[in-house]
Formats: C-alpha cells, sequence, structure tokens
C-alpha cells in the first residue's frame, strides 16, 4: 500500500466526501483508497448509495436519539451549516440503512474526539 489512508481514516472522511466536501488532496487520498481497498469501496457505495437514497426521501420519520446526539456533536464540533440538512436527512432513514450511516458517523466521531 502507498503512503495512502488507512482503512478508518478513509471512513472519516466518507462524511464529508458524501457531501462533497472534501478538500482536494484528501479527496484525491479517498479515491486513490477506494480504488486499492475493496472494503471500503464496498462501504463507501453502500453509504453513497444511501446517503443519496435519503436526500430523496420526505421527512417523516421521527430521529432516534443517539443518531441525532452524535451526528449533533460531531456537527458542533467540525461541520458547518452545509452539512446540517445532511445530518438531519441520516436520522429520517430506515433502520437498516442508519445502521451503515451510523457506523461511519460512530468511526468519524470516535477519530475527531479522540484527535489531539
Ligand atoms: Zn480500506
Amino acid at each position: 500500500m502507498q503512503a495512502g489512508l488507512s482503512h478508518s481514516e478513509a471512513k472519516a472522511l466518507f462524511l464529508a466526501a458524501v457531501d462533497e466536501d472534501l478538500a482536494e488532496k484528501e479527496a484525491l487520498q479517498l479515491r486513490t483508497h477506494l480504488d486499492e481497498c475493496g472494503q471500503c469501496k464496498n462501504n463507501w457505495e453502500r453509504y453513497s448509495r444511501g446517503v443519496s437514497r435519503v436526500k430523496g426521501v420526505d421527512r417523516e420519520q421521527a430521529p432516534p436519539g443517539l443518531a441525532s446526539m452524535i451526528v449533533r456533536r460531531i456537527r458542533r464540533r467540525r461541520f458547518g451549516s452545509r452539512n446540517l440538512a445532511l445530518a438531519h436527512a441520516h436520522y429520517r432513514v430506515p433502520v437498516e440503512v442508519i445502521i451503515p450511516l451510523l457506523l461511519g458517523v460512530l468511526v468519524a466521531a470516535f477519530l475527531v474526539l479522540s484527535a489531539p
């Protein structure tokens, strides 16, 4: 493997990548990793598919508390208002969709909260 991203670093970029919010360098690193790593590519495809599906869904479902708590926490620390809509979208989805999303969010949360 090249001096690329680790699996968890790649995953941590998913949230921003799906909103096209990555710096060019990060986007390139992520693409490179996805090209080399079938595992993350799978995750990415599931994730981005889930998100685009969510973006087309009307608001109707009540938010599960955990997801909204995590999303709010991350958003406060790191993300601007552009991700607000996306974050809201996250907790309107059915459970089978939110699990992979939540996983990504959890990884991102872990990395953000444990960053020096
Ligand atoms: Zn990987």
